[in-house]
């Protein structure tokens, strides 16, 4: 018997970064259905995450979401996201404002930083209306992905080579 529960699965950031992504690696990651952990990308991955601006950050959970914050000023906290590459733009924007939306609704002034730091670029994202209300829509639609009893079907494209998921989906 499936004993899954769509409806007690939290949205996260990482879901939404996902979901900007690869609407299949939305459904997997909601079953829990873990990436190869060894591959070459994930393993970089982490390891900039874990060892870039050490001094600076402190991690906080917020929701079903952790997140780094990197300064407390007077006007609000700055919370960063530090990526492997610029690549997937879009992702980590959503990604970070969707914490910005966290904290924003537990009264909390934030702005976010991205942080690329092998391409040695930061960018300063700001919650914006529109923002918001794209974040409503996306997590309507995560919900109805992972609510279906199977994933989207696998599309080739470009990420596809690199993904962790590869073999599951082309094998
Ligand atoms: S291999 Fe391609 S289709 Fe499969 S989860 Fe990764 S990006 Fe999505």
């Amino acid at each position: 018997m499936d004993t899954f529960r769509a409806s007690e699965i939290s949205i996260t950031g990482t879901l939404i970064w996902y979901y900007y992504i690869c609407h299949r690696q939305v459904w997997l990651m909601s079953r829990q259905i873990a990436p190869e952990q060894d591959n070459p990308n994930i393993v970089l991955g982490r390891y900039i995450q874990e060892h870039s601006y050490l001094r600076e950050k402190k991690e906080v959970s917020v929701g079903s979401s952790k997140m780094d914050i990197i300064r407390v000023l007077e006007e609000g906290l700055v919370i960063g996201e530090v990526k492997k590459s610029s690549r997937y733009q879009k992702s980590a924007r959503m990604q970070l404002a969707f914490y910005l939306k966290e904290l924003k609704n537990r009264g909390l002034k934030a702005t976010g930083e991205l942080r690329f730091p092998q391409e040695k670029k930061k960018q300063q994202i700001v919650l914006a209306k529109q923002t918001e209300e794209e974040l409503d829509r996306t997590c309507q639609h995560i919900k109805i992905i992972i609510r279906e009893e199977k994933p989207p079907p696998p599309q080739k494209k470009q990420l596809c080579k690199n993904c962790a998921y590869a073999e599951f989906c082309w094998a």
